[in-house]
């Protein structure tokens, strides 16, 4: 943020300690003075400063936190969790089970807080150096400890006999200048979306490798349960593959994999050095390039049943990589007059519920708040979903049960869509 930005952002803070009494401000000054009471003795992976901050905070984002609303416990809310955060790595909270799992299930990481903070603070991220302190301690819950080793059993969220229908469809991809990172979750449930990529890339002439013997976890797991040297060893693995394969792009068609390449394989070290897109950025590149063309898919008998359609948002796609238009161009080319953006779209999204590790220690929370989400596409009538993001789609499966929609993968409908 550029410092016009910021004083702008904060000049009322400045407005507000000048208008204090002289006693208060002399007791900030005595806090400042003493500040280091306030921090643990020991170095520590937490941001102590901004979970101080945020857990001072009247939760104003509150309003908005997906968790808080499925559960309505006060200890899901985002400046709680900061509190509680704080107390376990002050020592004020003893470092047991029923402290440290609200951090766990109350939290999906979807960063819907850092829209109307005022510090810009995404409660999931001041959660991350929480849990991997936690995890150093060895203090963490057992079903964390249970999925951080399955992670480090199989370099990966599942056995690879889960990967097979998926590692036969990548056998296409033999050869060329973009590597395809397929996510786990994908290949572990829905190998549809492999197929969809290979016939855009022939549509195309986009010539894909992708070697999934070779490819392990992309390490975001594995940060959300504060296994950091996990992370860092999948980072350094699936690094040093990508590289000498000697490719001129990245795309992964998981949000949550795009992002650990692109923004958080540096901060651990290892940048890949060429473009890293999320697959609705490549298509969109397909299409300002011409190299592919979409039909109008209203005027196709298959969908006439399950319009009007609209798309989900996954938050890490919409507001850690900021990838909002795309998909709603791409989604408005194929129904022009059909498709219904939701009211709460593109940054204002909200979360599937089956983000960070909610689903793994509280399943139920995790299909609350997925049924939740498709309950504010059912107010407005709407027949198919599409997403973006494996997770998502999965989760939505899951509830949909209680409802009637076709769920989809942006990719399927572009691959049946096009010219
Ligand atoms: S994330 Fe920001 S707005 Fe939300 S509780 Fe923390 S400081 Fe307040
Ligand atoms: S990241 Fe999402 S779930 Fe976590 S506190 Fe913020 S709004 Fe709530």
């Amino acid at each position: 943020m550029s410092l016009i930005k910021k004083l702008k952002k904060y000049g009322w803070m400045i407005k507000a300690i000048s208008q204090t009494k002289f006693s208060t401000k002399r007791a900030m000054a005595k806090g400042l003075r003493n500040r280091k009471k306030y921090f643990p003795k020991k170095r520590v992976k937490a941001d102590i400063e901004n979970l101080i901050n945020c857990a001072l905070c009247p939760n104003m984002c509150r309003f908005d936190c997906p968790a808080v609303q499925a559960s309505k416990k006060e200890t899901h809310s985002p400046a709680m969790k900061a509190k509680i955060g704080y107390y376990l790595e002050m020592d004020y909270l003893e470092k047991v089970e029923e402290n440290i799992i609200p951090l766990f299930e109350g939290c999906v990481h979807c960063s819907g807080c850092k829209i109307w903070c005022p510090f810009d603070f995404a409660v999931g991220d001041l959660l991350d150096g929480v849990a991997a302190d936690l995890f150093e301690q060895d203090v963490l819950p057992q079903p964390i400890k249970n999925f951080s080793q399955r992670i480090r059993d199989n370099n990966g969220l599942y056995k690879k006999e889960h990967y097979l229908q998926a590692t036969k469809s990548l056998e296409a991809f033999n050869e060329g200048e973009i590597y395809y990172f397929p996510g786990c979750v994908t290949m572990g449930n829905n190998a549809k979306v492999i197929d969809s990529i290979k016939i855009i890339a022939n549509k195309s002439s986009s010539s894909i490798i992708s070697k999934p013997e070779d490819r392990w976890c992309c390490g975001a797991p594995s940060i959300y349960a504060g296994d950091i040297e996990k992370a860092k060893e999948l980072a350094a693995h699936n690094s040093a593959h990508i590289k000498s394969l000697e490719v001129k792009a990245i795309i992964c068609e998981c949000p949550e994999c795009t992002h650990m390449l692109k923004e958080q394989y540096p901060q651990l070290g290892f940048d890949l050095e060429v473009p890293i897109y999320h697959v609705a950025e490549w298509v969109d590149i397909l299409l300002k390039q011409k190299k592919i063309a979409l039909k109008n898919g209203e005027e196709l008998d298959e969908y006439k049943d399950w319009l009007p359609i609209s798309f989900h948002d996954p938050c890490v796609l919409a507001r850690k990589l900021d990838v909002v238009d795309q998909p709603t161009e791409i989604m408005k080319l194929m129904f022009p007059e059909k498709f219904k953006e939701n009211a709460y779209s593109k940054e204002h999204t909200h979360c599937c519920g089956f983000g960070g590790l909610v689903n793994i220690v509280n399943p139920e929370l995790a299909l609350k708040m997925a049924k939740n989400r498709l309950d504010e596409f059912s107010q407005e009538n709407i027949k198919t979903i599409v997403t973006s993001c494996p997770t998502c789609w999965y989760s939505f499966m899951k509830a949909n049960e209680n409802f009637e929609f076709e769920i989809r993968d942006l990719l399927e409908i572009i691959a049946e869509l096009i010219e």
